[in-house]
């Protein structure tokens, strides 16, 4: 067979992390989706990991920007111009002449933003734009069996919203968004820490929390992290030791809320399906697939196998990439209005 040059794209814009996969490559960006503004210039002044490190620290007139926090595509123009840039940055226009690109967005994304999105990536020298949904990319990446007449049910949390979709012959079935995922769990942590310690401490360290010693069974280890924050009664920075148990008690309500979502769209999906779930199980991707003791926790929970797909960060643009190198599984799976 003739060599094939990877000159097509995969793009996640994901509410948390945007990552680029050049066909027969693999992942050729990954970049928190942030973007860093000033406003009264409305200059780019950064994006990605740059405009993250400002994240809080920015003067007046500069703000930094998730433009797809809670997956709602709130500032459409940013989150346009964020992509143009990412383009820019893997030297779309240098190194791919007239690339196809598949886009991966979350599902509450509309047809008009479709447009948007198209435009960009035409914009930045795409000679064709195909916009695919995030649940069917996570599944085909997570190398779940979409096509077959058999389903399979994909959880992907992400930092803004968690998605669950049940998947068979190529189409999604039953699925249902929620705005919960890794930020709600960071949000409930700085609260928890506040109320319980007077203690007031950025997103980042909640996160860096979450990831060190969060976890979503009951914790029985007696695992701590010292963490510091700003003390509201002194105003004084101040340390404070902060053991697993409360970490677990920060995000439970947030935990129990990504759960009911999963034992409601079981709820609704057809009786055959189900008996295919609870053979095949839930595949979870995302990033808050990584958070400690989810597995076991969903197990117990739902009775059915939960397994973590292979690169649960990068199973969304896999899945698109696996897409981009293959157009005809692209056709069987994308929107209707696209076929
Ligand atoms: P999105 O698709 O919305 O951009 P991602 O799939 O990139 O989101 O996941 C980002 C989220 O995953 C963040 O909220 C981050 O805190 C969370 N996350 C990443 N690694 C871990 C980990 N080891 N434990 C818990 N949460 C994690
Ligand atoms: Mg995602």
């Amino acid at each position: 067979m003739k060599k094939i040059f990877g000159r097509d794209l995969a793009i996640d814009i994901g509410t948390a992390n945007t990552v680029f996969y050049r066909a027969h490559h693999g992942v050729v960006l990954n970049e928190p989706s942030v973007i860093c503004i000033n406003t009264d210039s409305g200059a780019v002044l950064s994006v990605g990991s740059d405009a993250r490190s400002m994240v809080g620290r920015t003067p007046d007139n500069i703000v930094s920007i998730r433009p797809l926090k809670d997956g709602v595509v709130a500032d459409f123009e940013t989150a346009q111009k964020m992509l143009r840039m990412f383009m820019e940055q893997v030297g779309m226009r240098r190194l791919f002449s007239k690339p196809t690109v598949v886009v991966a967005v979350p599902p509450v994304v509309t047809s008009v933003e479709h447009r948007a999105i198209k435009d960009a990536a035409f914009a930045a020298g795409a000679r064709k734009v195909y916009i695919m949904e995030e649940p069917m990319a996570a599944a085909i990446g997570a190398g779940l069996p979409v096509q077959e007449p058999m389903g399979s049910m994909i959880v992907d949390i992400g930092g803004g919203t968690t998605d669950v979709a049940v998947i068979s012959l190529g189409g999604i079935v039953t699925s249902r968004s929620i705005r919960i995922g890794g930020d709600a769990l960071d949000a409930a942590i700085v609260g928890y820490i506040k109320n319980e310690h007077s203690l007031l401490i950025g997103e980042r360290t909640a996160e860096e929390l979450k990831m060190a010693i969060g976890s979503a069974y009951k914790s029985h280890d007696d695992a701590t992290a010292r963490i510091r924050g700003r003390d509201l009664v002194t105003g004084l920075p101040k340390d404070l030791l902060v053991s697993a148990k409360e970490v677990h008690a920060a995000i439970e309500d947030s935990l129990i809320k990504i759960i009911t979502a999963i034992k409601n769209t079981l709820e609704e999906t057809p009786p055959d399906l189900v008996s295919d779930l609870s053979r095949n199980g839930i595949m979870l991707a995302g990033g808050g697939a990584l958070l400690n003791g989810l597995t076991d926790r969903l197990r117990f929970e739902t009775g059915m196998p939960v397994n973590v797909a292979e690169d649960p960060l990068y199973a969304v643009v896999n899945g698109a990439g696996k897409c981009v190198e293959n157009i005809e599984l692209l056709k069987k799976i994308l929107l209707p209005e696209q076929k």
